[in-house]
């Protein structure tokens, strides 16, 4: 995620780093560079231009504070005016006063609305509403057949009357706005909470695809038209916005394939341009794969200045907290830790989602890049495979582990003897950690991370 903007950001800044005054020219300097840097992510050129404006007056007349040295205080007005064009605060979606909630998604073939359609259901199911998804794209080859399948894996049912162009027919049949009006009838009497309403697109903008939005937009009246887009799509993303605000008047932007080697221009663009809030970005094709978009955590990242809140939002939500408890109370109790233990902390670890992907959100770790990207998450897999192929008692009993029990364990999970080996030794390093941490007290660094 805006990997090479982050990259020559900082290269940037640490360019100002140690100097006690920057001169007129060390600024124009450091602003030329973050323009080329913005126009090389294919941020849009107006943006680029209020942006380094802005930049350039604030880091002029920034006073040399007693705190900041001045390559600190550059990159403080940067992340600021970063957060600024990003929108400023988060803006959390409408719901309606009375009566479901209705939430139409627009956007161009492709963009990812089916698949945020199903995130967000699967978001809102989790806070306590009982969202219904609803097809009403009745245009791209087996959309409707592909909305079923999300709602299945978010659990959220899909209200589907039309079954619209398929593989073997490919004439759309059924009316979009009938199907979404019905769906609003179908709600009320169902006592769902929330509408997602997911519309066609088409390739590009056209002139009946938006009188097809918009006779939706008329017909279900929504709380939010939310305007998908691919951040991927570079230069055309002010065209593109800029054609779907004339004709949906949107309420709100989702940014999709922010996980991509995307360049994004048009996170950065967009909401500047129209002046409409980025409520969720999309950062890849798993129903977890989803955030609340906040302007400042999102400035963070591009920065390298990492984004705790969200890492430790994404660690709250996967984290078996029960599991946690039961942890914590063993080691009050100066219980042993075992295999058992061990595997269901390992199990933790990669039900936290994609370690890369969290790691990425430490401060400073866009340097370490390289390193993240090499990580074995199959050795997670295998870790997983040798401890299954233990009894209980051995679990239990680690040292019972002699050589003929190693030989078993380790046909049963298709590994070496070696990597028995190599495991049991990170188990006893952990079991020692463990050991420490219930005497000492408080959580010893993770290693590896710094302290
Ligand atoms: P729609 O035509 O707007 O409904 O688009 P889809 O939801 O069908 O998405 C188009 C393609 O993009 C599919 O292959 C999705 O799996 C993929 N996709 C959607 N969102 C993301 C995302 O955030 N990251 C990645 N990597 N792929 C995505």
């Amino acid at each position: 995620m805006f990997a090479s903007l982050s990259d020559r950001l900082t290269a940037t800044f640490r360019t100002l780093r140690g100097k006690g005054r920057l001169t007129e020219a060390d600024i124009d300097g450091t602003v030329a560079e973050i323009r080329r840097a913005l126009l090389d992510a294919d941020v849009a050129l107006p943006v680029v231009t209020t942006f380094t404006d802005r930049i350039r007056a604030r880091a002029v007349g920034a006073e040399v504070s007693g705190a900041l040295n001045p390559g600190q205080q550059v990159v403080k007005i940067v992340h600021e005016e970063l957060v600024e064009i990003l929108g400023g605060s988060a803006r959390p979606l409408s719901f309606a006063k009375s009566g479901p909630t209705v939430i139409m998604l627009a956007g161009l073939q492709g963009a990812g609305k089916t698949t945020f359609a199903g995130k967000l259901a699967h978001h809102l199911k989790s806070q306590g509403h009982t969202p219904i998804l609803v097809a009403a794209d009745l245009q791209r080859p087996n959309a409707v057949t592909q909305l079923e399948v999300v709602g299945e894996r978010a659990g959220v049912p899909v209200y589907a009357p039309e079954r619209g162009v398929t593989r073997d027919d490919e004439r759309s049949k059924g009316d979009p706005v009938k199907v979404a009006k019905n769906a609003i009838k179908e709600a009320v009497k169902r006592q769902h909470s929330v509408v997602i309403v997911d519309t066609a697109g088409r390739l590009g903008v056209d002139a009946e695809l938006m009188k097809q939005a918009g006779d939706i937009r008329k017909a279900v009246d929504p709380d939010e038209v939310l305007f998908v887009i691919d951040s991927m799509i570079g230069q055309d993303a002010v065209a593109t916005a800029q054609a779907f605000q004339q004709g949906v008047a949107m309420t709100g932007v989702v940014l999709t394939k922010l996980d991509g080697d995307a360049r994004g221009g048009a996170a950065l663009s967009v909401r500047e341009i129209t002046g409409v809030p980025i409520l969720f970005a999309s950062t890849g094709e798993k129903l977890d794969e989803f955030e609340v978009f906040h302007p400042e955590r999102m400035a963070s990242r591009i920065l390298d200045m990492g984004d705790i809140l969200t890492l430790i939002e994404q660690a709250e939500q996967k984290f078996d907290q029960v599991e946690a408890a039961r942890m914590a109370d063993k080691m009050a109790k100066g219980e042993d830790f075992t295999l058992t233990d061990f595997l269901s902390q390992m199990q933790q670890l990669k039900n936290m989602g994609s370690m890369k992907k969290m790691l990425t959100m430490l401060p400073g770790m866009g340097q370490a890049r390289e390193q993240i990207e090499n990580l074995d998450e199959r050795e997670l897999t295998r870790t997983e495979a040798i401890i299954q192929s233990m009894t209980p008692y051995e679990r239990d009993n680690p040292k019972a582990l002699n050589g003929s029990r190693r030989l078993r364990i380790a046909s049963g999970s298709g590994t070496t003897v070696a990597q028995i080996n190599s495991l049991v030794k990170r188990f006893e390093d952990a079991q020692r950690m463990m050991k420490a941490m219930a005497g000492g007290g408080g959580m010893p660094a993770m290693p590896g991370m710094g302290g």
